[in-house]
């Protein structure tokens, strides 16, 4: 039992399963939502030579997982464009939402040979906190606590709800580790406005980092046994926006593997240092790509997109901060922004000579 004990320790001190020195992506593209655009943005990061290309979100991160999540008789209405919850949420019997982890294992079968081009996949699910503030239930549920940030008293207030959600993602998790996700992402933009530098609001710490660990415990579980494990999934945090150390921290105590942020258009510039990295054994995914890009009258491909030198520059300053081990390089955030902008054309050319100039970028180093 010692010796086991031991094995597993020395395993998980090399921590030789972690992803690292990889390239994937947030994953909003600028596609409308068809089958055949899914498999355009699919081929779009694999061509690109991205390793852990993931399903594209071509729906909004709320709809992906409300609409079942009503549809499963959660308790949960939409009118208009609101959620709403009047009575108890009740998590849904079965897991929701799968149909974009299948997507994935349909097109592995039927293009095979793209299988061999990627080191493994990802799937980008919401995360309880950003799913809750989007839900608006009557006043009683959050107990008198002020709106502060909503206008009108939302689920996030209210800890057993963001505890009954964190459930049910991770049952949709479960299901993506069983698909064999290789990086799976709880995204979370709303933690960085509500854990702000001064003020966290509506619960404690300790509270987010229980309910964060919830959500991703099946991925954890699974990452963590090394012995068994053939492979070994990667969970993972985004959150978008400028991040308080006070945010960091928290992330930093959770057991997620990979804490995934903004850098170009958020100044996150010496948030984490190696050592934050290294001794909380996180990964970070580093925003190298802007993913917000600006209409210029005279703009063209080449005024939109980072030269592959551009990107040389920004990689060579932030290998020599963190090292290749703790990074994996990324788009700021999705592209589903760009199709409003630039039209579905040009948007997704733009997004694919970005991935494709930082997978050649990444060859010199
Ligand atoms: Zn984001």
């Amino acid at each position: 039992m010692k010796d086991l004990y031991n094995q597993v320790k020395t395993m998980s001190n090399t921590n030789s399963k972690k992803i690292s020195w990889a390239t994937t992506v947030v994953g909003s593209f600028p596609y409308e939502n068809t089958k055949e655009n899914m498999e355009r943005a699919f081929w779009d990061q694999i061509h690109a030579g991205i390793d852990y290309p993931c399903y594209p979100q071509l729906v909004s991160m709320m709809d992906q997982f409300f609409d079942p999540a009503i549809e499963a008789q959660s308790g949960i209405t939409k009118k208009g464009n609101q959620y709403y919850l009047e009575g108890d949420f009740k998590v849904p019997s079965k897991p929701i939402a799968l149909k974009y982890g299948q997507f994935v294992l349909d097109f592995f079968e039927k293009y095979p040979e793209a299988k061999s081009k990627v080191k493994g996949w990802k799937a980008c699910l919401t995360g309880p906190f950003t799913l809750a503030g989007e839900i608006i239930v009557p006043p009683e549920k959050v107990n008198g606590k002020r709106p502060i940030l909503y206008e009108e008293p939302r689920a996030i207030m209210n800890a057993e709800i963001c505890s009954q959600l964190a459930t049910m993602m991770a049952d949709v998790a479960r299901e993506y580790v069983n698909m064999g996700a290789s990086i799976i992402s709880m995204d979370e933009p709303s933690l960085g406005l509500i854990i702000g530098k001064r003020k966290i609001l509506f619960h404690p710490e300790e509270t987010f980092v229980e309910i964060l660990n919830k959500a991703i415990a099946p991925i954890t579980a699974q990452s963590s046994n090394q012995l068994s494990a053939q492979f070994s999934p990667q969970s993972s945090i985004h959150v978008c926006g400028r991040i308080s150390p006070r945010l960091r921290d928290m992330l930093l105590h959770t057991n997620v593997n990979i804490v995934d942020h903004e850098f170009q258009k958020a100044d996150n510039e010496g948030l984490y240092t190696r050592e934050h990295l290294e001794s909380n054994n996180k990964v970070l995914a580093y925003g190298i790509l802007e993913s917000s890009v600006s209409y210029q009258t005279d703009g063209n491909l080449d005024t939109y997109v980072e030269t592959p030198a551009k990107l040389e520059e920004r990689i060579s300053q932030v290998v020599s901060e963190y090292g290749k081990d703790y990074l994996i390089l990324k788009p700021d955030c999705g592209f589903g922004g760009l199709k409003d902008i630039f039209g579905q054309e040009l948007a997704s050319e733009i997004v694919r000579k970005k991935l494709a100039n930082l997978t050649q970028a990444m060859k010199k180093f």
